[in-house]
């Protein structure tokens, strides 16, 4: 068993409250595990990034693969954003929560045919297209429907974005986007394209970026791509500086650009430049305005380590399991507690449902409240069914009110689709 230190931490005087909710009443009325999120936060998060565009031509496509709930798109939708997508699942959502499909960017390695034509159909402003394949099948479907596609070459700059190796996107050796001697071909040729207008550029190196000088550095090349296609005769009206902007996961440790800094930027690397910026933030609008809602089942004393047992699972929140991600862990309970050092852990089948090893919290008791921070972003959106676990709540908090914006899944939601194998057929 472990120690336990003898620092005390201090009592907090209140419970805990985000954008003026009780959490814990919040918990007793829609139960735990639940995703919380604070429209306030993100409306603050908004409005920041809004005024510190102020006077570029930019238009902010929000990355729904972030957060895809229908209530966020809404708010997104509300401040006049548009969304990059990356399915046609996406698109759907766009157009239900209000997100007009003018406004809509569409991004991805694996665009389908039946995709890329649903895309045609509803009117997206733009397809980010990351290859040679991809260009000559939107060149077919567009013709076939007697439409012009606008079209933008995905950049590889080969830039390391200095983030976790699984969301660096910019280096050649990942999938995404062609390289710029790829990408010069393209325009060379593009005479021959005769429905899709090849106007823009599009780079997206990675996500959760702590530093500038990547960002600096993939937009000076395109910047530089760009100059160059001017002088050869093709015009480029937008250049699309993707998202990858890193939030706060670790109080203390990480640290954020600010995001007048990171408009700066932007600003300093497209001088010059009379276009429209497009920017495609996730994470850095939703991440930090979201918590998970979780609550202690029991502590269980292994012969090596003490593990806290959560309600909540690498089902609800898999980055820890997926990236090695770090999220702050903090419990609810508002009297003076001892540390103690936890491996803190979902219920699901798997060593790796964990969301922290030796992690030093205040002592917890079975029935305790914990949220788990900064989990809007990649938490919902990822989330799974594994172990039969349905679905949990994510719920909107606005200003001392909430609204359930997923109600839980219920088991019959759950198996929806799935039946014993009666009729047989032969294909
Ligand atoms: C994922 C993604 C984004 C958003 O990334 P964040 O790190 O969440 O800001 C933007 N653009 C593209 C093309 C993406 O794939």
């Amino acid at each position: 068993m472990t120690a336990t230190t003898a620092r005390a931490v201090p009592a907090s005087a209140d419970p805990a409250i985000l954008d003026g909710v009780d959490l814990s009443a919040l918990a007793r009325r829609v139960g735990t595990p639940c995703h919380v999120y604070s429209a306030s936060a993100i409306r603050q998060r908004i409005a920041a990034l809004q005024s510190a565009l102020h006077g570029l031509d930019a238009q902010v496509c929000y990355a729904v693969k972030a957060n895809s709930n229908l209530a966020i798109l809404q708010l997104m939708a509300d401040a006049g954003f548009g969304a990059d997508i990356v399915s046609g699942g996406e698109l759907w959502r766009c157009l239900h929560a209000g997100i007009p499909a003018a406004r809509v960017v569409f991004s991805g390695v694996g665009k389908s045919a039946d995709e890329i034509a649903d895309a045609l159909h509803a009117g997206v402003a733009r397809f980010n297209v990351e290859s040679a394949d991809e260009l000559q099948l939107l060149q077919r479907i567009a013709g076939k429907r007697n439409v012009t596609a606008h079209a933008s070459v995905r950049i590889n700059p080969d830039v390391d974005a200095l983030t976790h190796a699984k969301i660096s996107t910019g280096k050649s050796e990942n999938k995404f986007g062609v390289g710029i001697d790829e990408a010069r071909e393209w325009f060379a040729a593009s005479a021959r394209l005769t429905h899709v207008r090849l106007d823009g550029l599009h780079v997206h190196i990675g996500s959760q970026m702590l530093s500038l000088d990547p960002i600096r550095a993939a937009l000076q090349r395109t910047a530089g791509f760009r100059r160059e296609l001017a002088d050869a005769g093709h015009a480029i009206h937008s250049i699309d500086v993707g998202g990858g902007l890193g939030v706060c996961y670790r109080a203390g440790q990480d640290h954020p650009v600010a995001i007048e800094d990171y408009v700066t930027v932007i600003r300093e690397a497209l001088a010059g430049f009379n276009g429209r910026i497009l920017l495609e933030p996730g994470r850095w609008l939703v991440a930090e305005a979201g918590v998970l809602l979780t609550r202690v089942i029991r502590i269980k004393h292994g012969r090596q380590r003490t593990f806290l047992v959560l309600d909540a699972a690498m089902t609800d929140l898999i980055r820890p399991s997926l990236y090695d991600a770090w999220h702050d862990i903090v419990p609810l309970a508002h009297h003076e507690r001892l540390l103690q050092t936890y491996d803190v852990v979902g219920p699901v089948c798997e060593s790796s449902d964990t969301f922290a090893r030796d992690r030093a919290l205040p002592r917890c008791e079975a029935g305790d409240l914990v949220m788990i921070k900064a989990t809007g972003a990649y938490g919902a959106s990822m989330a799974s069914t594994f172990n039969s676990r349905p679905l949990v709540a994510e719920v909107l908090l606005d200003q001392g009110r909430y609204a359930v914006v997923r109600r839980r899944q219920s088991l019959d939601e759950m198996v929806a689709g799935e039946q014993p194998a009666q009729n047989w057929e032969e294909p």
